[in-house]
């Protein structure tokens, strides 16, 4: 194999492979090296399992729901094993997609860990690879903290393994992936507990969702404890404990699960050598054009600590080989208004501004919103409750932020998400006719500004 390239990717997950792929379609001689598997932490232990574990969730709720519009059936059970089998069985599909696609568009790939040698040579297994531009894209891997008996929880990579569903599971930590692993593992049938740091789960996120996905949760069952430090993990005769920093005890747990935070790939990359900045926590930073502080060497993806959504690192890498090899020279990302979605049950999606942020502009804000139970539960004892609150800017209400919780959001949002790019108002949601009877229809419907705007 020829050892210099016009591109060489560190990492072939989202982020690398965009590049490499972007930049081989533009005639560039372009490398991924891989350590592991290819299609990284989204394929292999991240949004693709995950979102198949929320969909055999969502097929149990409804079952459970059945009955309550005449269709005789009963939840019976969840063969765990069959879907992970099923799960990794698709995944095995997208890795031979993955696979045959970069031999295929003659893009080099590479098995092993890359360390640098200088900024223009990697090494790999003692074996030196020279490229003009080297991407570094390596990603993060989940946070085990430091506390007495750490080693008894997992982590979002171990969940991936359990071939047993867990019976009792405590879930420590209330980002994303904590919220949606706890939703998963109760719909299908598992006791779950969430504790967290935090007063509310989804912290970063408008107080509209935390508190309508806190309800959510409740309501399906889940034991929330919030906030709850936790100072340690100890094996009992009944299972494993959860030790509060303030000697609360949980206990009785198969499983506790780590999802306390993700931090990046960047210990054996020797980017000393090269000279490339890299932050305490382990980030490389980069100016938005992903450049970093060595001329040649360009960080994207979750290494850089912004957004860290398989999107946002595809979207990166595509700009990036379109600046380099396609004479786009002021070709970037745009950090702003990108959309995200909790999967959790039922999801809970934002993009743009949340109210507090938009306040922090100075500008006149006006807030909308509603909370409601959907038509799709109009039979039930009990349903999810649905939220959602537009945040609009200026005498023009421009709407800058759209946060929400409901059934169909998650899908609901890309095309909002458009809207709010372009810079819609809120005049012009209204003059768009709402299609009945759906959620949606909320957001181009909404009357009265909140009394506190
Ligand atoms: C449980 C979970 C659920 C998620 N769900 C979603 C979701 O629903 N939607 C969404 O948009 N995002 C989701 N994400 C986030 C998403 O997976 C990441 O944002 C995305 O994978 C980042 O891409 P990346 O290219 O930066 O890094 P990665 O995809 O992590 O790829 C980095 C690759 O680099 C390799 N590597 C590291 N160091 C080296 C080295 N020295 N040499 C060679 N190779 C190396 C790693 O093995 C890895 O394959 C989820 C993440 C998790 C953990």
């Amino acid at each position: 194999m020829d050892t210099h390239f016009d591109l060489i990717a560190i990492g072939g997950g989202s982020g690398g492979l965009a590049v490499a792929e972007k930049a081989a379609a533009f005639g560039a001689r372009a490398a991924v090296i891989e350590r592991h598997k290819l299609g990284g932490t989204c394929v292999n232990v991240g949004c693709v399992p995950k979102k198949v574990m929320w969909y055999a969730a969502n097929l149990a709720e409804d079952v459970r729901h059945a009955p309550e519009m005449g269709i005789k059936t009963r939840l019976e059970g969840i063969d765990w094993a069959a879907l992970v089998a099923g799960r990794e069985g698709f995944i095995g599909g997208i890795l031979d997609f993955w696979n045959g696609y970069v031999e295929g568009e003659g893009i080099a790939h590479i098995q092993g860990e890359a360390h640098f040698v200088d900024a223009h040579t990697l090494e790999v297994d003692g074996t030196r690879y020279t490229a003009d531009h080297i991407v570094i894209a390596t990603g993060g891997r989940p946070i085990v903290p430091p506390v007495p008996g750490a080693e008894l929880g997992i982590t979002s990579d171990g969940f991936f393994e359990l071939q047993e569903q867990p019976k009792r599971v405590c879930v420590v930590g209330g980002g994303y992936i904590g919220v949606e692993l706890a939703g998963v593992m109760r719909a299908l049938g598992s006791e779950v507990t969430v504790v967290a740091l935090e007063s509310r789960v989804l912290e970063t996120f408008d107080p509209i969702v935390s508190e309508t996905v806190v309800y959510n949760m409740t309501q399906d069952g889940i034991d929330m404890h919030l906030p709850f430090a936790v100072g340690a993990l100890e094996r009992r005769d009944d299972g494993i404990a959860v030790i509060g920093k303030e000697h609360q005890v949980l206990s009785g747990f198969d499983t506790v699960l780590w999802a306390v935070g993700r931090r990046p790939n960047t210990e054996h990359l020797s980017l000393e050598a090269a000279g490339v900045d890299v932050l305490p926590n382990g980030v490389v930073p980069t100016d938005t054009f992903q450049n970093t502080n060595v001329a040649g060497v360009y960080a994207l993806g979750d290494i850089t600590g912004r957004a860290p959504l398989t999107p946002v690192a595809i979207a990166a890498g595509r700009r990036l080989a379109e600046r380099l090899f396609n004479d786009q020279p002021n070709r970037r990302l745009d950090y702003d208004n990108i959309p995200t979605v909790v999967f959790a049950h039922p999801p809970a999606g934002a993009v743009g501004l949340t109210e507090r942020d938009a306040r922090e502009s100075g500008e006149r804000i006006t807030i909308y919103q509603t909370k409601f139970q959907p038509m799709r539960y109009a039979l039930s004892h009990k349903g999810p409750r649905t939220a959602m609150k537009l945040v609009c800017a200026g005498d023009e209400e421009r709407v800058v932020g759209i946060h929400m919780v409901g059934d169909g959001v998650d899908e609901m949002l890309q095309g909002f998400a458009v809207a709010v790019k372009m810079g819609a108002t809120k005049a012009q949601l209204d003059d768009t006719v709402a299609i009945h009877p759906v959620s949606a229809e909320e957001l181009v419907t909404l009357k009265d500004p909140h009394p506190e705007s």
